[in-house]
């Protein structure tokens, strides 16, 4: 079979003194997202729908938090890891959709400027990377504004 599909969710806790990070753009805000890496969920939820369209697990198994290797790293470094692993086992990205939910700040106004920055590091072009940006109607942890979480999915083609 030549084509894989692949999803990925994750949140992460909003707190003050921490940029914050969203698909490798840094977004004007008083609260960041704390984590070990610089806890972008969208890049997160990416590499984790990359690797579960392989069954290749998920990206705790690749960049453990406890290890100081991966502290405050850059996500789109990571992301560019698993880009490789899944082109070395001679697959490659279709296209990637995904929702980031947020609360605040606005984020319309990012969403062209984090799918440049995605394509650039995955080399496809910007038409096969959706972002979208919901809020929970003040419902739940992220509707709170307690945190920022994202879903990804992404098929992947083999020729
Ligand atoms: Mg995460």
């Amino acid at each position: 079979m030549n084509i894989r599909i692949g999803n990925g969710y994750d949140i992460h806790r909003l707190g003050t003194g921490r940029p914050l990070i969203l698909g490798g753009i840094n977004i004007p805000h008083e609260l960041g997202l704390l984590g070990h890496s610089d806890a972008d969920v969208l890049v997160h939820a990416m590499m984790d729908a990359m690797l579960g369209a392989l069954s290749l697990g998920d990206i705790g198994h690749y960049f453990p938090p406890t290890d100081d290797r991966w502290k405050g790293a850059d996500s789109l470094d990571l992301l560019a890891q698993v880009d490789r692993l899944i082109k070395d086992k001679g697959w490659q990205i279709g296209n990637i959709d995904s929702t980031i939910i947020a609360e605040r700040p606005k984020l319309k106004p990012y969403l062209p400027q984090m799918r440049d920055r995605l394509s650039a590091i995955l080399k496809i072009e910007g038409d096969r990377i959706g972002i979208k940006a919901t809020t929970n109607e003040k419902l739940g942890p992220t509707g709170r504004e307690e945190g920022i979480a994202a879903y990804a999915v992404v098929l992947l083609t083999r020729s």
